[in-house]
């Protein structure tokens, strides 16, 4: 009767093993033994521990047969397997526990589940770091880094509200590179370049944590300053402004004119209507001779 059993056992394709109190193999079916290596004879009266990686056996001996012993059953547990000449399998191992003490072992190989799951979280990686990458370039200015006019527009919603609910102001500031067409005309359009991205980074490198730094066009940019008043939104403005104004980028000066406007306390004033006030502001800067700071009045 035994020897039936085990004929139909090994025409499982699946492994199955039965392991006595002493946590011996006491019988297993083909699939096992060919998945280890090992003729049947060898398995049969050695530890089960000994086909498992280190990780596995702790994880035997300190949770599968405590629950074992507790619930008399284990399900789904994810384990390694040692193959032939060491070679570590995924495998996913149900056991019962029998009333006469013997363990009964169901063992399923998960090598092809788990290289599908791999390459899933590979895949999904990977659009995670595409979709990163198409938010970039949906957001920023190419040529600088800094935000586009686009995003600027997004976020500066969010300051507004934020600014409602706290009672505060913010200041948007128009910053315009004076006489930009005369610095391509003579050092040429990649010099240029180089000008607006050393620009930008002094811009950034300007800004407190919350303010924001855009392109808004070609040598244009603005800075959006939350929590701030007039007072200092133009002390800031004229800092740097004059820290611009001294700076030699590949031996060529430029000077900028800045445009400001503050918002007024607990009164609502949407985006465009700064920017265009804002803009008039930067305007008047350069009508009056240019490298000044001009608030705008509202
Ligand atoms: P103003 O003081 O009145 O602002 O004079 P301006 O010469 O700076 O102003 P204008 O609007 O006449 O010229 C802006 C110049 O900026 C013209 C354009 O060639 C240049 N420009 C715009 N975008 C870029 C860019 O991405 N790279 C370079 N190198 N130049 C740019
Ligand atoms: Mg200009
Ligand atoms: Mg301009």
């Amino acid at each position: 009767m035994k020897e039936n059993i085990n004929q139909d056992f090994n025409d499982f394709f699946s492994g199955h093993i039965i392991v006595n109190k002493d946590r011996k193999i006491i019988f297993c079916n083909v699939y096992m033994c060919d998945l280890s290596g090992h003729p049947n004879a060898n398995l049969l009266g050695t530890p089960i521990s000994q086909y498992f990686t280190k990780a596995s056996t702790i994880f035997i001996d300190s949770y599968i047969y405590p629950l074992l012993i507790n619930q008399s059953y284990v399900q789904e547990m994810q384990m390694t397997w040692l193959g032939k000449s060491g070679k570590k399998i995924p495998i996913v191992v149900n056991i019962k526990l029998g009333a006469d003490g013997l363990s009964y072992w169901s063992l399923y190989v998960c090598e092809t589940r788990d290289k599908l799951q791999d390459e899933l979280l590979k895949a999904n990686e990977k659009l995670e770091a595409q979709s990163q990458e198409l938010f970039r370039l949906a957001t920023t200015d190419p040529l600088t880094g800094l935000l586009n006019r686009r995003e600027l527009q997004a976020q500066a919603q969010k300051i507004a509200h934020r600014a409602e609910r706290k009672s505060s102001t913010f200041a948007l500031f128009a910053i315009d590179v004076d006489f930009f067409k005369q610095v391509n005309d003579t050092h040429g359009h990649q010099t240029g370049d180089k000008v607006l991205i050393h620009l930008a980074n002094t811009l950034s490198k300007e800004r407190r944590k919350n303010d924001l730094v855009a392109r808004v066009g070609g040598e244009e940019f603005v800075l959006l300053l939350p929590d701030i008043d007039e007072e200092n939104a133009f002390l800031l403005a004229e800092k740097i402004r004059t820290l611009i104004g001294k700076q030699s980028i590949e031996n060529i000066k430029i000077t900028v004119s800045i445009g400001l406007v503050v918002t007024r306390q607990n009164t609502q004033t949407d985006f465009y209507t700064l920017l265009t006030l804002s803009d008039k502001a930067l305007y008047e800067a350069k009508n009056a001779g240019r490298n000044r700071t001009h608030i705008a009045q509202h």
